[in-house]
């Protein structure tokens, strides 16, 4: 049973492909749960103050737009058998909480993904802005991540945490493996009741590997912290991308199922 809970599509101004594109695509790979999730609208002052965020997230005059055109697919493509999910990446940088908050009181959408894809207003993951790494050690850098990633956790606006050790994502690693970090992000998210993305965009990126690292990963079975599984494809060509690595990984740190959310409730799908 194929799940993709991570998908974007042009609204985000950095990915392409439309609503219906997206759906086709996942019908011919036999997807049976679908969830798109935008990147929500940043704050305006950040947009305004960082011309590289114009094309981060969807303008906020299009929320609105972007939760109707994906319900409206929903009935169609569940008469195909497949259950398309509305849900949004929200950045959860501390100080972004309630700009969030405001947001998601304005939509009804299925699921939440919390992200950290900025420290001190640095964009860390974008292939751009890679000359900030220099300014930081691995092991600061990884431990800041972190501290953020278990607030955003803890925030309580997420259903799940996507792509948990993105920070790897160009090839950042501490010496020592981190294993303190991952217990207190692990710890984080099972007191808060928040699922973790399995992403496999790690693997079409430098680092090479999903999102979580194995290490990582079986420290959050460990504390019985559900799994949901995304591609977080930027395009249709993506959908559903290395699924059977991602949930041959989850089977291998002794998970037996994944979590998709409907209307903010999880239901569990066999691995
Ligand atoms: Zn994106
Ligand atoms: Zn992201």
């Amino acid at each position: 049973m194929t799940i993709d809970t991570h998908v974007h599509t042009w609204r985000c101004r950095h990915a392409t492909g439309t609503v219906f594109e997206y759906i086709q695509e996942a019908r011919r790979r036999g997807v049976i749960f679908l969830g798109f999730a935008e990147h929500l609208p940043l704050p305006s002052d950040l947009v305004a103050a960082d011309p590289y965020a114009r094309s981060y997230a969807m303008p906020e005059s299009e929320l609105a737009l972007y939760a109707s055109e994906v319900s409206a697919a929903k009935e169609e493509a569940g008469r195909h058998g497949l259950v398309v999910l509305l849900g949004v990446e929200a950045d959860l940088h501390p100080g972004n909480e309630d700009h969030v908050r405001r947001l998601l009181a304005s939509v009804e959408v299925d699921f939440v993904l919390g992200s950290v894809h900025y420290l001190d207003g640095w964009a860390f993951d974008d292939p751009d802005r890679v000359d900030g790494y220099d300014r930081w050690s691995a092991e600061d850098l990884w431990e800041r991540y972190f501290d953020d990633l278990a607030h955003a956790a803890r925030s309580g606006l997420a259903d799940a945490i996507a792509h948990p050790d993105l920070i790897k994502k160009f090839g950042c690693r501490p010496k020592v493996p981190p294993d303190a970090l991952y217990e207190l992000f692990a710890e984080a998210v099972a007191d808060a009741g928040v699922a973790v993305e399995i992403s496999t965009a790690g693997l079409r990126k430098p680092c090479a590997e999903l999102y979580p690292s194995q290490d990582l990963l079986r420290a959050l079975r460990a504390r019985k912290v559900p799994v949901t599984i995304g591609s977080d494809a930027h395009s249709p060509s993506e959908v559903a991308y290395a699924y059977d690595a991602a949930a041959a990984a989850a089977r291998g740190a002794g998970y037996r199922s994944a979590v998709v959310f409907r209307n903010r409730l999880a239901e569990e799908v066999p691995l």
